[in-house]
């Protein structure tokens, strides 16, 4: 009787301590992902030898941060988003890179590179200015004029390389006060040539109350009214011409508000290209990507095109006469890009042989861009060089299909080892502990695991997505008491079954062996995502990255079992209260 008192208080201290254990490993997956670096992040490129006529002086970037185009679409007769219908080009299906969070769009929208070559995976990024070049680190090398204002992400990413930054402090009234900073700012004798404007109120609102709510509405139509004004003054001040507006926002928001999943709500971006060289009342159907708009934003200004631009810029956009710049500019990118997947190849000991189809493809298709570019036909070469990006894009899909796989034979190893012991396991519990009343715990661990997603998803709102890591405390606090609610269910179940069949008569013996088994079989059935996961990608996030959407349940999973080990002696104390007496 007492041997097994012993090994219940002993039991119980070793998994309280692995509990902890475990929670070094998820203090090592979240910063595998926030402090993650782009395999690009030593690439040195191309030296800056380009020289093309600018289309115009300037770009003014206003970002409105969490805009959903259909929540946009309601107020398109009022402020800027009729001024862009009419006077500008509407992109009606721009979409983010997933994860759909503000500080890797922003990443994505200066760097034309996608979260896993940009280096910036998440909100949590603290690693200063970024290596890769950008549309602030071009222009200011060339010496232009460079600002942004009431955009801390944006000081946090190019610090480095702004002229000016104006903090505008993220209350209430952040629109109006940066707009207010940005006509003083171009109303001097030296207005900036490339200036971000971030306007926070949407995203606020879209946080505190969702993209249905009255006040994350009446944010995006002041955010229109604001611009609109903004535009006059442009033109009073006689700049519009020679400039380029890019409105844009970085993701958009679920009906009850947060973003950072792949919700189609979430992926889709409000974008519109008005002023100088634009074309008026186009509205362009087409999917593009919000690494698009780097590229397009450095041709307009006519600055080397020294970065990756995983998508084409969007030279539709733009007036016949200058589709020569946007061709030439194209087909520089190709190169660079190219230079960039055999970067890639060399770094992860990929042979490039493998592609050669699509390599030789690629050449082929940059002679046809040349010669129809000295043909004049600048419209063949922009046809051409899209084929080639997608040649391009295929090239790059298949290095990263080919990472991920080649590690897959280690993995599913490892796995089918964890596997095999865990069947061990129960066989043993099976034959020595509880032969047929094994239907107990197993039920009670079943109970656990269901209780578990259903309170975490039913009871606490989160789905299955990324875009519920919005607020890092709520989420760790929803999967806390989830599992608490879990085991104190689980281990009740337990303990009433088992005081009606109770037949052993060592007592201590069966809640020593039941409150053991549940843990065990209540873990293996949590980890399913965590060997989806680890079967997958492996266990932290590296380049290339993993889907989200698993690797959100992987970290779920992780944290649920650690707040099992932490209450395991809850289930120990609920069986002892109830076969006591008994
Ligand atoms: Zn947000």
């Amino acid at each position: 009787l007492k041997k097994h008192k012993i090994i219940l208080v002993v039991t119980i201290l070793i998994i309280l301590l692995a509990g902890f254990g475990v929670q070094t490993y998820i203090t090592g997956i979240w910063s595998s992902w926030v402090d993650y670096r782009s395999p690009l992040s030593g690439f040195v490129v191309a030296g800056d030898d380009w020289s093309s006529s600018a289309i115009g002086n300037r770009v003014i970037i206003i970002l409105i941060d969490g805009a959903r185009p259909d929540v946009v679409d309601e107020y398109s007769s009022k402020g800027v988003y009729q001024f862009i219908r009419q006077n500008g080009v509407l992109f009606s299906n721009a979409y983010a890179v997933t994860p759909t969070y503000s500080v890797p769009a922003r990443a994505a929208i200066s760097t034309g590179l996608p979260h896993e070559l940009s280096g910036v995976s998440s909100n949590w990024y603290d690693a200063g200015t970024l290596e890769i070049p950008s549309i602030f680190s071009l222009a200011h090398n060339r010496g232009l004029y460079v600002a942004a204002i009431g955009d801390g992400s944006i000081e946090t990413l190019f610090g480095d390389y702004l002229d000016v930054y104006i903090e505008i402090e993220e209350k209430e009234g952040h629109m109006y006060d940066s707009i207010n900073a940005a006509i003083e700012l171009l109303d001097s004798n030296n207005p900036p040539n490339l200036l971000w404007i971030g306007l926070a109120d949407v995203d606020h609102y879209g946080h505190l109350y969702g993209a249905k709510s009255s006040e994350y509405k009446s944010a995006v139509e002041e955010a229109g009214t604001l611009i609109e004004d903004f535009i006059q003054f442009l033109m009073d001040k006689n700049i519009f011409d020679d400039t380029l507006l890019v409105v844009v926002s970085d993701h958009g928001h679920l009906d009850r508000g947060g973003h950072g999943g792949e919700e189609e709500v979430v992926k889709r971006i409000y974008l519109g290209l008005v002023g100088g060289g634009v074309k008026q009342n186009l509205e362009i159907v087409e999917s593009v990507y919000q690494m698009s708009i780097a590229p397009t934003i450095l041709a307009y200004l006519g600055l080397s095109p020294n970065l990756i631009a995983y998508s084409p810029p969007l030279h539709k956009a733009f007036m016949d006469e200058y589709q020569e710049i946007f061709s030439r500019y194209s087909s520089r990118l190709i190169e660079i890009y190219l230079d960039a997947l055999y970067y890639l190849m060399q770094e992860y000991d990929i042979d490039p042989i493998l592609y050669q189809d699509k390599l030789d493809q690629v050449l082929e298709y940059k002679n046809l861009i040349s010669n129809s570019i000295l043909n004049k036909d600048f419209v063949q070469a922009l046809n051409y060089s899209s084929h080639a990006y997608s040649n391009l894009e295929d090239i790059y899909g298949e290095i990263r299909n080919s990472i991920i796989t080649r590690t897959s034979a280690i993995r599913y190893s490892l796995i089918s080892v964890i596997g095999v012991i865990s069947v061990l396991l129960l066989y043993i519990s099976y034959k020595l502990l509880l032969g047929r009343q094994l239907i107990i715990p197993f039920t009670s661990a079943v109970i656990i695991s269901a209780v578990f997603w259903t309170m975490f998803i039913g009871l606490f709102g989160y789905s299955t997505s990324m875009s519920a890591i919005n607020v890092l405390e709520d989420y760790i606090t929803a999967v806390m008491f989830s599992t608490l609610l879990a085991v104190i269910i689980g281990a009740v179940v337990a303990s009433i079954w088992l005081r009606k069949i109770l037949m052993y008569v060592d007592k201590w013996f069966i809640i020593v062996s039941v409150y053991l088994i549940t843990i065990l079989i209540a873990m293996i059935i949590l980890s399913i995502p965590t060997m989806i996961m680890i079967f997958q990608y492996g266990y932290k996030v590296i380049f290339p990255f993993p889907n989200w959407t698993i690797g959100y349940l992987y970290y779920t999973s992780v944290l649920s079992i650690m707040f099992m080990m932490l209450f395991n002696w809850i289930i120990a104390v609920i069986l002892v209260v109830f076969l006591y007496k008994k």
